[in-house]
C-alpha cells in the first residue's frame, strides 16, 4: 500500500546496515531519490557517503552534496558489546551531530530508529506504550545511549527547520540479519539449548524487518508542520474553512 508523500530527498544513515538496506530498498522502489552514509559501503546502487556520524562535519558535507531534505538515522553499533565508550561516542555524541548538522544545512526531517529497550530494566513490561519513561537504572550502556540519543532527537523538533521523531521497534527479524539468527545458532551449535531463563512462557515482541522499514517511510511522510489553526472567527461562526 502507498501512501502520498511530497517528494523529499533522502539519506539513510546506517544504510549499509540490516535495518538501512530494506528502507534504502522501499525508498528506491517508490521512485525516491535516496543516498547513503555509513563506516562501510556494501552495494554501489545509490549515491554513497562514507563517513563517521560523530564528525558533524562528515554529515553537513554529505547533507550538502546530496541535497537531503529528510534523514532517517539508523546507525548504530550493534547491541550487547561490552564498550560504553563507542555506544556513547556512536549514539549520543553521533546523534547530536547529526542534529547539530541538520539544522546547520537546513533540512526539514529527521526520522531516528530508536529501540523498545529504552524502557527496559529487565522486569516484566506489559501493556505500556510510549509514555513509560526510561528507567533509573538503564538495562546497559547500548540501551542507555540509545535512551539519550532518542531523548536528543525529540528535543531537536522545531529547531530551526527540522522536525523530528523517533521510533522503537523490539526485535527485528528477516533476511540480511546479521545478529539474530547468527546468535541464536551460535547458542545452538554452543550447546547451551539446556538453560532456560523463567517458566518458558516469557513474550518478547518481534517485526518483521520490511515493516519497520516501511514504518519509517510512514513516520517521515507524516512528518509535516500541522496545518495553523483556523482564524478564532470562524470557530465562533460555528463553520470551518472547508465549509465556508
Ligand atoms: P546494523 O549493524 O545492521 O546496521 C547499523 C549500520 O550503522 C551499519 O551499517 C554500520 O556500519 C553503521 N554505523 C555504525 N556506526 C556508525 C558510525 N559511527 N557512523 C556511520 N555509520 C555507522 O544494525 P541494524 O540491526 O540494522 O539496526 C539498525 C538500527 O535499529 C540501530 O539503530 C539499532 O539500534 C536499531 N534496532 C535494531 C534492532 C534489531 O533487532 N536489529 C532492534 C531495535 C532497534
Amino acid at each position: 500500500m502507498s501512501v502520498s508523500h511530497k517528494k523529499d530527498v533522502y539519506l539513510v544513515i546506517g544504510g549499509s546496515g540490516f535495518l538501512g538496506r530494506h528502507i534504502v530498498e522501499q525508498l528506491k522502489d517508490r521512485g525516491d531519490n535516496v543516498s547513503v552514509f555509513d563506516i562501510v559501503q556494501r552495494t554501489e546502487d545509490v549515491p554513497f557517503y562514507s563517513g563517521d556520524i560523530s564528525d558533524q562535519a562528515q554529515v553537513a558535507t554529505a547533507l550538502r552534496r546530496s541535497g537531503t531534505t529528510c534523514i532517517i538515522h539508523t546507525a548504530s553499533p550493534p547491541a550487547a558489546l561490552n564498550d560504553p565508550a563507542l555506544y556513547w561516542k556512536v549514539n549520543v555524541d553521533g546523534t547530536k551531530a547529526v542534529i547539530a548538522a541538520a539544522v546547520e544545512c537546513g533540512v526539514r526531517k529527521l526520522v531516528y530508529t530508536s529501540s523498545a529497550g529504552v524502557v527496559f530494566n529487565g522486569a516484566d513490561l506489559t501493556d505500556v506504550d510510549e509514555r513509560l519513561p526510561p528507567p533509573d537504572q538503564p538495562m546497559d550502556a547500548y540501551n542507555e545511549s540509545k535512551a539519550k540519543a532518542e531523548e536528543a532527537v525529540i528535543e531537536a523538533n522545531g529547531k530551526g527547520n527540522l522536525l523530528t521523531t523517533a521510533l522503537r521497534p523490539a526485535g527485528i527479524f528477516g533476511p540480511g540479519d546479521r545478529q539474530m539468527m547468527a546468535g541464536l545458532y551460535r547458542v545452538f551449535e554452543d550447546g547451551k539449548t539446556h538453560f532456560q531463563i523463567g517458566d518458558n512462557n516469557n513474550l518478547f515482541d518481534w517485526t518483521y524487518v520490511g515493516n519497520v522499514a516501511y514504518a519509517h517511510l510512514l513516520a517521515a511522510d507524516k512528518l509535516e508542520t500541522p496545518p495553523p489553526a483556523p482564524p478564532l472567527a470562524s470557530l465562533k461562526s460555528g463553520k470551518s474553512e472547508i465549509e465556508k
